[in-house]
């Protein structure tokens, strides 16, 4: 489904990425975690295009990333993304969030787009909460809605960049709620995060990153139980 082979990016001198190799199969979460710089977000936005990268293959769904041919918007559609800042637009409504991209990048009808919108809203709780405007809602609801946005375009994956940081502790779990229901539904994901409850919890495997390269990438157990490297074994000493 996502495939890197020798993915390397540098911004000037600067090393980003590393030589990152790494495959996430359909149905599989796939946790990344990582120092603060070690290249987490950038990793995750050159999946669906949003970073360029200079050596290396990334592969979604077949097809290739960074080969020139490629129209991004297309390939970018099928992936859903949610970042650390809910980026919602403030100026139209809930409804009108979940609807835009539906109607103008998927060609759907109004109400196809509504029905699908209403759905997705239902499904993270927020149902009656249709007609406000993203700054009525609270961070976890903003953050729920973005999820939903993401869903409405029937994405083959979804990537998550620290989705919760930006969160008040209370609103941290509705969010995760809803990622652990669509993990549990085999839906594929990579989710940038340093919750590791939500680690133990559903994913696969976990992708522990520094200085740009991939130390580790191996079954959630493992990471937990028997981290390799010394500093992954520092990093979760801090974290947990
Ligand atoms: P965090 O946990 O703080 O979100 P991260 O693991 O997501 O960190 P990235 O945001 O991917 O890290 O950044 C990796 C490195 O690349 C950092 O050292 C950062 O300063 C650098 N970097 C990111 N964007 C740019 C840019 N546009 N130009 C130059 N350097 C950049
Ligand atoms: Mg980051």
């Amino acid at each position: 489904m996502i495939s890197l082979k020798d993915v390397s990016k540098w911004y000037g001198p600067f090393q980003v990425l590393a030589d990152c190799s790494t495959e996430v199969n359909k149905g599989e979460v796939v946790v990344v975690c990582g120092p603060s710089g070690s290249g987490k977000s950038t990793l995750i936005k050159t999946v669906n295009g949003l970073e360029p990268f200079q050596q290396g293959e990334i592969l979604l769904d077949g097809q290739s990333v960074g080969a020139k041919g490629t129209d991004l918007s297309k390939l970018r559609a099928k992936v859903g993304m949610v970042f650390q800042h809910f980026e919602l637009f403030p100026h139209l409504s809930i409804t009108e969030n979940l609807t835009l991209a539906q109607v103008k990048v998927l060609g759907r009808s109004a109400e196809e787009a509504r029905a699908k919108g209403m759905k997705l809203l239902q499904r993270v709780g927020l149902r009656t909460h249709a007609d406000k405007y993203p700054g009525q809602l609270s961070g976890g609801q903003q953050q729920r809605v973005a999820i939903a946005r993401a869903l409405s375009m029937d994405p083959i994956a979804m990537l998550f960049d620290e989705p919760t940081s930006a969160l008040d502790p209370e609103m941290i779990n509705e969010v995760l709620d809803v990622m652990v229901e669509l993990a549990r539904e085999g839906m594929t994901m990579m989710c940038v995060t340093h919750e590791m409850g939500f680690a133990k919890k559903v994913a696969h495997r976990v992708i522990f990153m520094d200085k740009g390269a991939i130390i580790e990438d191996v079954p959630k157990d493992e990471f937990f139980e028997n981290p390799k490297s010394e500093r992954a074994k520092e990093f979760l000493a801090k974290i947990l």
